[in-house]
């Protein structure tokens, strides 16, 4: 029938029957492949909690409406970008010939661009509240592979001069997409980034701009809200 045709369905197959509905299947990539959850009624997410309740059909052909409320662990991750976002790349001297000639140095003489104290203490508070936190970086322009571990290599030396901790590192090709670092590990993925264009690329969770706002404060507000 026409009407039952335009009922509203969900995007996976996986889904079409309640038996599918196990835990197991609403963890998998959940805030990727649920956008748009509007057939969803009562859908919230809080820190590892999801409820939901499903329904189709009108009438008598009203199928039974089925409720979850179970412990759904949401994994999540804050990604930082380096040069430009926490490592004052573009303020050392000549940094620009320098890294055309291949010299990783600049890389390490970058200052840092917060109190990067106060930095690892929040991002320790959110891990412990099971955050991960990645570093995704692009690594110099067109750079041969002996500079590519170069400065792979310079930009791990700094973060640990610095006292950072992170769960994963990610020295990535310079124009590369970021979220490809990390979209199959995450339901829900922040990135911090001096970069507009990189940010709007970013379609896997919100972004932060640490060139408007102060990088530290916005993590704060994250931990408190939990998302
Ligand atoms: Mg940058």
């Amino acid at each position: 029938m026409a009407g039952r045709l335009r009922l509203p369905r969900p995007e996976f197959q996986l889904y079409h029957h309640p038996n599918n509905l196990s835990i197991d299947n609403l963890n998998k990539n959940l805030a990727l492949k649920f956008p748009d959850f509007v057939h969803f009624a009562n859908r919230q997410i809080n820190t590892d909690l999801l409820y939901y309740r499903y329904s189709k059909g009108k009438g008598n052909n009203k199928m039974k409406i089925i409720y979850i409320k179970s412990h759904v662990r949401i994994r999540r991750s804050i990604n930082l970008d380096m040069d430009g976002t926490i490592a004052d790349l573009y303020g050392v001297k000549d940094w620009l010939p320098l890294l055309r000639s291949e010299n990783p140095r600049p890389y390490r003489m970058a200052i840092p661009m917060c109190d990067m104290t106060a930095l690892n203490e929040v991002c320790e508070l959110l891990r412990a509240d099971g955050w991960e936190i990645n570093i995704i970086t692009w690594l110099s322009k067109d750079s041969s592979e002996e500079y590519k571990d170069a400065v792979r290599k310079a930009k791990r030396a700094w973060l640990k001069e610095q006292g950072f901790h992170y769960d994963h590192f990610h020295g990535i090709q310079y124009g590369a997409t970021k979220a490809d670092s990390v979209r199959d590990r995450y339901d829900f993925s922040i990135l911090v980034d001096d970069n507009k264009k990189v940010r709007d690329g970013w379609h896997i969770g919100s972004t932060i701009d640490p060139t408007a706002e102060n990088l530290v404060e916005a993590l704060k507000e994250i931990l408190e809200k939990g998302a």
